[in-house]
């Protein structure tokens, strides 16, 4: 058989786009003349601020960030802000919300717990056999709760939120956008805090960046961790501690080639095509299912199973040799799911989706 074009389809670590990855093998080992590599210079060096400074400058243009946002480059992953939102933001007031829409927000919910007591809510239906998300206006949340946490894309079951937060003025809403961000255009004001590890959809694994209203920071529990401490971390230009700087290096060349192609409005059409294409292959036919409602879909994490279950595992076989990997759904939930970040071609949707019809005419 032909050697394919391999098209990694993995959840995260996801793939990178390949003139990213071409433009840093260029500069690998003599990186802008300096007769070394970026991932050997002082993170205090000149060189390096500029490049830290030159992403939180992208970030903030492609996002739109008000001056009244800060932008952290902090450790530890979207697990880490878990830990890092109850810590920093809740001193006096314990009872934040969180809203349950799957793996991802009930994570943090349980993370949550160890520092305050959670006000879990389920926002997740089934109707007419597809999951669905109840309209924000029926959340239950509580307006003197201290703040209200949901996840806009469940990575794991491909279930997303587009309607944008709009509770009374004093809610403090935080979204965990680690599978999401840069993916289409948001307002960021709507929004008191968010974050996202940077292995999905903006970089290698190893950088978290956290986006959070000025006015928020400084409120954190004496036991915070510097670490993980807001304010720490913005008084000292997120380099409190080594920071991850080939990562930071690495994410920078992605928001640049992001930028180059025309941005978030540019890359949101591109990734409503993507999904489009697949999901209409799914919904072609009963022999792929596809369990979310129309409105909810994901656009970078599909989520699909095979009628018949017991041909999952030859799916990903008969796929893997023919060059399009990692197509198999997180071990909480099974079944098939194929993330389509920024960086996946459509030339990489389509290989799948004509896989995904002659795997049928074999075995359907
Ligand atoms: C991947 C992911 C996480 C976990 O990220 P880590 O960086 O591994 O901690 C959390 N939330 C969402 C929505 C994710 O997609």
């Amino acid at each position: 058989m032909d050697k394919n074009k391999i098209y990694n389809f993995s959840a995260g670590p996801a793939m990178l786009p390949i003139e990213v990855l071409k433009k840093a093998r260029l500069e690998l080992c003599n990186w802008k003349n300096s007769g070394k590599s970026v991932m050997e210079i002082s993170h205090r060096s000149k060189e390096f601020t500029l490049i830290l400074e030159e992403l939180e400058c992208n970030i903030r243009s492609l996002l739109n960030i008000p001056s009244h946002y800060k932008v952290l480059f902090c450790h530890g992953g979207a697990r880490g802000q878990f830990s890092a939102i109850p810590i920093n933001l809740l001193r006096n007031n314990l009872y934040p919300d969180y809203i349950n829409s799957g793996y991802w927000s009930y994570s943090a919910a349980m993370e949550s717990k160890k520092y305050c007591i959670p006000n879990i809510i389920n926002v997740r239906q089934i109707l007419n056999k597809k999951n669905c998300i109840f309209p924000m206006k029926d959340w239950k949340i509580n307006n003197k709760n201290a703040y209200l946490h949901y996840c806009p894309n469940e990575t794991i079951e491909g279930i997303a939120i587009y309607e944008e937060p709009k509770f009374d003025d004093n809610i403090i809403v935080i979204g965990d956008f680690s599978s999401t961000l840069f993916s289409r255009t948001i307002h960021l004001e709507k929004y008191s805090v968010i974050y996202a590890s940077s292995q999905k959809n903006i970089g290698p694994a190893g950088v978290t960046i956290v986006i959070i209203r000025q006015d928020l920071l400084g409120k954190s529990r004496n036991i915070c961790p510097s670490i993980l401490n807001y304010e720490i971390l913005f008084k000292n230009n997120s380099m409190f501690n080594t920071p991850a700087t080939f990562s930071l290096y690495l994410s920078g060349l992605v928001l640049k080639w992001l930028k180059k192609l025309g941005g978030l409005k540019k890359i949101e059409k591109i990734n409503k095509k993507k999904a489009k294409l697949l999901y209409n292959t799914i919904d072609s036919t009963n022999f792929y299912i596809n369990d979310v409602a129309s409105y909810n879909r994901s656009l970078m994490n599909v989520t699909f199973t095979i009628t018949d279950n017991n041909l999952h595992k030859l799916f990903l076989k008969k796929s893997h040799e023919f060059g399009l990997h990692y197509l198999n759904g997180h071990s909480a939930v099974g079944g098939l799911r194929a993330s389509i970040y920024n960086a996946m071609p459509i030339e990489g949707v389509i290989s799948l989706t004509n896989f995904m019809k002659n795997f049928e005419k074999e075995h359907g």
